[in-house]
């Protein structure tokens, strides 16, 4: 239970409504309890009335003695069905506060979770799959919501039931009451264990559900392949096998729930059976009337509901405090990296690494080593090198996605670690080199950067000309309204990586990091958005990662990495007089090139 006490905090935001729903629980009970004792007289009054009426045989009065009964039934019928109305009135409220509560609570939890994921580090995104993320939001918190809204109010209706009926029967006949409560904690006992059994077996049939699931999106995103490989026979074989395995699980649930039911109203016979047999004794021997009897018939039905539901939510609150234990694990994780100052600090650009070091923390890969370099507002850096040399992690510092582990990293001469975070990251366009492009317009697309609501179009539009794409979008029937992305118009990837370049620079960025986002671009479009950029990036500061020595040439600075470590540094001239790995690349992108023209 410990877990879920984290949600008392919920519970107290909304406490006139909980507390109005323990109301309305109660009077919707009074209103249950008092018809079964209208009953009980009627009953007797009728049983009374029946024995004069028979006494009165061949005389005048019997006539009316009948005509009393008729007229009595009717009044006692009204009431009981009035009080039914007043009682259905009163759930139809207590479901009013204490489900709508839930669903107000549910609300919150999935924003407060929500909110939480968006403040961790990167680091965190890799120890915990998408997977994991989407069920602690979904699921979990849907299974939270049972325990805040049915758990609490079926719970609340039980304890509110027993004391009203209990305290009823027993100011009719101990014995009785006793012998009628006898069959209720087997039954509560068995639900408990047949909802065990249906949650377990439940999880099994959404386990396999979301094995389809993926099995399927991985098939429709991966549909090129599979033609291509004309795989579809063997893939349609192994999906049969999972839907097969569905059925399976399935059918187990159903099996299992059909018993749920006639074990219920087994039980719950029995617990008739006994009143009766039991109550009918206690009458012939005079302890109570045939209407006690009537009024016993209807308790029961009355507490074997919510003696019923004890199992079921016994077990739906122990998924819950599980699913709230989980919830809390993530929620209890503190982002590393948090913003040092609410003060706001100006970025002008100036970059410097003294001695830094960075090993992942998950992989333990160590991907700077000794890491030193100054680049000065205004000027461009060039970082370039193998695959796996370190120059993302290089860019990934400068945003602070991660912090370095020794080592200082100096913006405008002051440490990364004492900047506002908020307006570190505002003022760096960070060009991706996995090109994200959400299923949108290209308009939304490229307005996604910028941190003004409403920007206008002709911001847009020039920094699509800026990023050398304005030409190609407005060919396109729709222009800059061209849905993109699943359902929308399938670009090329040299088209993509120009959109996220104008995202970026619509930012109006004072530090633009280019990471190998002009791999996919030809040479002649290059040229272009980088004659673009010398102009825009004037007084800003310009990082570009690259294998490409045609993209990083004219750069101020040009940095070369290899395993972490830099190995040549200066200009495009200089380094490549050095002879060292820069000019291996440069005369390896010569040949290649040479060879693909001729
Ligand atoms: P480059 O950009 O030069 O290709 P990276 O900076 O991406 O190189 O990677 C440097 C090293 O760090 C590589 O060995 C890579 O496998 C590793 N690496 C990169 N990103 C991560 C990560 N998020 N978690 C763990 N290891 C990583």
């Amino acid at each position: 239970m410990r877990p879920l006490f984290y949600l008392n905090k919920y519970f107290l935001k909304y406490k006139l409504r909980l507390f109005l729903g323990l109301i309305f629980i109660t009077a919707s009970n009074l209103f249950a309890i008092l018809p079964a004792q209208i009953i009980r007289i009627a009953f007797d009054v009728v049983g009374d009335t029946v024995t004069r009426y028979r006494l009165f045989n061949g005389f005048q009065i019997q006539e009316d003695y009948f005509a009393f009964m008729t007229q009595a039934i009717i009044i006692f019928g009204l009431i009981v069905f009035v009080m039914a109305l007043i009682k259905g009135f009163f759930t139809f409220l207590n479901r009013q506060t204490i489900i709508v509560m839930s669903r107000l609570i549910e609300y919150d939890l999935k924003n407060d979770i929500f909110n939480h994921y968006q403040k961790l580090d990167l680091s965190f995104y890799k120890k915990n799959s998408t997977g994991d993320l989407m069920n602690r939001i979904s699921e979990d918190v849907s299974r939270v919501r049972m325990y805040i809204g049915p758990a609490v109010m079926y719970t609340t209706n039980m304890v509110v039931v027993f004391i009203l009926v209990v305290w009823a029967m027993l100011s009719v006949n101990v014995k009785l009451t006793l012998y009628v409560l006898l069959p209720l904690p087997f039954l509560s006992i068995s639900i408990y264990y047949v909802s065990h059994i249906i949650n377990v077996k439940s999880e099994k049939v959404q386990r396999q559900l979301s094995n389809i699931s993926s099995f399927v999106q991985e098939a429709f995103s991966g549909i090129r392949v599979f033609k291509a490989y004309n795989i579809g026979a063997q893939r349609f074989e192994q999906f049969n096998q999972e839907t097969e395995d569905y059925k399976k699980v399935n059918l187990e649930l159903v099996k299992v729930n059909a018993l749920f039911m006639p074990l219920m109203v087994l039980l719950i016979g029995l617990s008739t059976i006994m009143t009766i047999y039991i109550g009918g004794q206690l009458t012939i021997a005079g302890e109570i009337t045939s209407g006690n009897i009537a009024e016993f018939v209807i308790y029961v039905n009355m507490l074997t509901w919510p003696v019923a539901v004890v199992g079921w939510v016994t077990s739906m609150v122990q998924r819950a405090a599980a699913s709230q234990k989980r919830i809390n694990e993530f929620l209890s994780i503190q982002p590393e990296i948090v913003s040092p100052t609410p003060v706001h600090t100006e970025i002008h650009g100036d970059i410097e690494f003294q001695n830094v070091n960075f090993t992942y923390p998950d992989s333990g890969t160590e991907a700077l080593k000794n890491v030193s370099f100054k680049v000065k507002q205004g000027q461009s850096l060039a970082i370039t090198g193998r695959t796996g040399a370190g120059k993302s992690t290089i860019a990934q510092l400068i945003a602070r996605l991660y912090d370095a582990d020794s080592g200082t990293i100096l913006i405008d001469q002051k440490s990364i670690r004492k900047i506002n975070l908020h307006d570190l990251r505002k003022k760096i366009g960070f060009v991706h080199q996995d090109v994200f492009l959400f299923s949108d317009t290209i308009s939304n697309n490229i307005a996604f950067g910028s941190q003004v609501q409403d920007i206008d179009s002709n911001s847009i539009e020039s920094a699509a000309k800026k990023a050398a794409i304005y030409d190609n979008i407005v060919k396109l029937n729709d222009g800059f309204e061209t849905k993109i992305g699943e359902r929308g118009v399938t670009l090329s990837g040299g088209q993509k990586q120009r959109i996220s370049i104008a995202r970026a620079l619509i930012t109006d960025p004072q530090i633009l990091i280019l990471d190998d986002s002009l791999s996919a671009v030809d040479t002649k479009t290059e040229d272009e958005i980088l004659g673009h950029l010398n102009t825009f990036m004037e007084n800003r500061t310009t990082i570009i990662i690259s294998h490409r020595i045609s993209s990083i040439k004219h750069c101020d600075q040009i940095i070369v990495l290899d395993q972490g470590e830099i190995v040549e540094k200066g200009t495009h001239e200089e380094i490549l007089n050095q002879d060292g790995l820069y000019r291996l690349l440069h005369d390896q992108q010569l040949l290649e090139n040479s060879e693909a023209s001729l």
